[in-house]
């Protein structure tokens, strides 16, 4: 198959109708700064490993929305579990239990890394994390918070807290409790846990910029001192999790122990948003006061519980075959490194997260999306914290297949070709 073949991104019918028509309600300027990007588009359906869009143009995906579509988009098993549950359940009231959501606390305390036995419901990742901190604040009586260089972990009260500056600050949420380390430096961990910190937040593998992976020696001493001054390891697992890394759980990959773990954006299935916070079971004894010192009306839905539990299981299920497709990606990565001599200075690949480091002179990962998204592939654009990088990341489907990585290649040596 020719996958060549350049996609006009000139003014063309319905994308640029959508715009004339519905632009200014979501802010004229903004949109404007999106469109002139030359990475945006009206979504019209999507299946498997490809999102078409409303004048009938083909994006294979390997953004996935940071994870939601692990599964690829509109999985037949999760799609099918959606239907069947829609036939007898709604939300649920926000006080009770269900049985799906018994199964489901079950399923995600037993798939976890050691002792995570309590679950707490949550409809997004960012919300997640805040209930994370909240916790370990009420539980340690402290409200210091160690976090890390080039991570995003929301876009919440706290969340945001651990962000880009540039938002911090025009949030008014600049938080002096909350103090950023280079992500996977020792040193500086020895020298800032101590008994003012409540919790470290840590992602197994840093997903949101450059893929790095400080292995299993980073979490062990942060493991030995989280336990020497009382602080609880959070682990963010949103991105990582749902078999991103090549394992279930990020913590599996990096033999991770974690004292909270979040988790979101797979476990939706891509049909549902749901989110989930694990613990260890005498971190929720602070509230024991009240049952429902923080809660979210949305939060597991019952027929999102049923599409989670759906989606727990076909991760599990595909995880042999995404590692396999993932070798057939990284042969890709060095067959275009070796074609474009200069331009590619290294690949680094952890389970189904790919990074590219280009040479800064020579192109950045935002000329690299767009020359690809004019050819029909989405990438995640750039790291939030750095638009200039030039590191750019893949995450494709886990139901990648050769096809996909043919294609992949195929488009990516053409845009090379034409870049730097
Ligand atoms: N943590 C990480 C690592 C993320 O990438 C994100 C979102 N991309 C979040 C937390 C927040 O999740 P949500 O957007 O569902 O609030």
């Amino acid at each position: 198959m020719n996958h060549n073949q350049t996609l006009s991104l000139a003014p063309t019918g319905r994308r640029d109708a959508f715009i004339a028509e519905y632009g200014r309600h979501f802010g004229a300027r903004r949109v404007e700064l999106i469109v002139k990007s030359g990475r945006w588009m009206v979504e019209d359906h999507a299946e498997g490993a490809h999102i078409v869009d409303t004048d009938g143009r083909r994006y294979l995906d390997f953004f996935v929305s940071s994870g939601v579509f692990n599964l690829g988009h509109r999985h037949p098993a999760i799609m099918a579990r959606m239907r069947a549950a829609l036939e007898t359940r709604e939300f649920g009231n926000l006080l009770y239990f269900s049985e799906p959501k018994g199964e489901l606390a079950r399923l995600l305390a037993r798939s976890a890394p050691g002792g995570l036995e309590v679950v707490l419901p949550t409809v997004s990742g960012s919300e997640a994390i805040d209930l994370a901190l909240k916790l370990a604040m009420g539980f340690t009586g402290r409200q210091g918070v160690i976090h890390f260089d080039n991570s995003y972990h929301g876009s919440t009260g706290y969340s945001t807290a651990m962000g880009p500056s540039a938002v911090r600050s025009w949030a008014g949420i600049e938080n002096r409790a909350f103090r950023q380390l280079p992500y996977g430096d020792i040193a500086a961990l020895r020298g800032a846990l101590d008994e003012g910190i409540a919790a470290v937040v840590v992602e197994p593998v840093r997903s949101n910029f450059d893929g790095l992976d400080p292995g299993p020696a980073f979490f062990a001493e942060l493991r030995r001192l989280c336990d020497a001054t009382g602080a609880l390891m959070i682990v963010d697992e949103v991105v990582t999790g749902m078999g991103r890394l090549g394992t279930l759980w990020g913590a599996e990959h990096n033999r991770i122990t974690p004292d909270i773990m979040v988790a979101a954006k797979g476990l939706s299935g891509g049909v549902f948003p749901l989110g989930a916070v694990l613990m260890r079971p005498a971190i929720i004894d602070c509230w024991t006061d009240h049952p429902y010192r923080s809660f979210s009306t949305y939060a597991w839905s019952n027929v999102g519980v049923e599409v989670a539990i759906a989606a727990l299981e076909e991760t599990r299920k595909i995880l042999p075959a995404a590692n396999a497709a993932g070798g057939l990606l990284e042969e890709a990565l060095g067959i275009l490194r070796r074609r474009h001599p200069g331009k590619i200075t290294s690949v680094r690949r952890v389970g189904l997260i790919f990074a590219i480091d280009f040479n800064p002179e020579r192109l950045r990962a935002l000329e690299f999306a767009t020359a690809l998204y004019g050819r029909g592939v989405i990438i995640p654009p750039a790291a939030i914290s750095m638009p200039t990088s030039p590191i750019a990341r893949l995450l494709p489907p886990l139901i990648l297949a050769r096809e996909h990585v043919e294609e992949f290649l195929d488009k990516a040596d053409d845009a090379l070709g034409t870049l730097g």
